[in-house]
């Protein structure tokens, strides 16, 4: 029979009780999960050399390093999916699903796999409306909304917010002394 929760337990690696409290229900593997794919998101210099990414994997014991074209290829779709645009959509790498303790849980051997295993829990659990990217022209960053209602746009308000803020603020006041400037 089918049973929802038993699917979920199966897909996010048996942690019962740990991921049944879904998004306000935090936990080690699926902040894991998400620290992971946000870091993923994120690597941009990372991939610009094999031997950057190669560190990138082993600082985190993600086991065997994917081809970087692999990783690159991926790391496009992922984001253009989160942003929603017409960029490439399909990620592919490696994905196992294992018998632990009797139950079907994804499991991967290389670090590519681990990032699409993470992803695939996540969306499952369905936290993936919740990765958003950073609209600010010179940030882009990939980050997680927590908010109760996803109503987050920017990585921080502080940062990316403010400075927003102040550009609207600036072309606000620059249009209004145009405009003042053309009736005299
Ligand atoms: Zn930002």
């Amino acid at each position: 029979m089918y049973t929802p929760g038993v699917f979920l337990d199966a897909l996010t690696g048996n942690r019962r009780g740990a991921y049944s409290g879904g998004v306000t229900g935090l936990t080690v593997g699926w902040d894991h999960d998400v620290e992971l794919l946000l870091d993923f998101l994120n690597t941009r210099h990372v991939l610009d050399s094999e031997a950057s990414w190669r560190a990138w994997v082993t600082e985190r014991g993600l086991g065997r390093s994917s081809e970087l074209a692999q990783a690159r290829a991926a790391r496009a779709a992922l984001r253009s999916s989160i942003e929603g645009s017409s960029g490439p959509q399909t990620a592919a790498g490696v994905v196992h699903i294992e018998l632990t303790d009797g139950v079907p849980v994804l499991s991967s051997s290389d670090a590519l796999g681990a990032v699409l295993a993470a992803s695939a829990r996540l969306a499952v659990l369905g936290s993936w409306e919740r990765f958003k990217i950073c609209p600010a022209d010179d940030c882009l960053r990939a980050f997680f909304d927590r908010s109760r209602n996803r109503s987050r746009t920017w990585c921080s308000m502080q940062v990316c917010g403010n400075r927003e803020k102040a550009r609207t603020f600036r072309k606000r006041t620059r249009d209004l002394q145009n405009s003042t400037l053309a009736t005299v």
